[in-house]
């Protein structure tokens, strides 16, 4: 499995052990497949809490991003949560 690093807490681990996220539309999406075509990079779960207060997705987009952008994504990433 390959490894890859979380944007957050910098910790590399197995990819299927992280969140992938990518960017679209100057906004952060979930990527639930682990397969669009985008620009993305990684979260370990433990971190989804650090990301507002870390700025990620300022850092990835480099444009100032509201705080309902980063709660959609939670929620969404949340979501995956439930079903699996
Ligand atoms: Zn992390």
């Amino acid at each position: 499995m390959p490894v890859r690093m979380c944007m957050v807490c910098r910790k590399r681990r197995e990819k299927n052990e992280l969140i992938r996220a990518v960017t679209k539309d100057n906004e952060v999406i979930a990527d639930k497949s682990g397969k669009l075509q985008c620009r993305g990079f990684y979260l370990c779960p433990e971190c989804l809490g650090e990301i507002q207060k870390k700025r990620v997705f300022e850092r990835v987009l480099k444009h100032s991003v509201s705080p309902e952008v980063y709660k959609r994504f939670t929620d969404e990433v949340k979501g995956i949560e439930q079903q699996s």
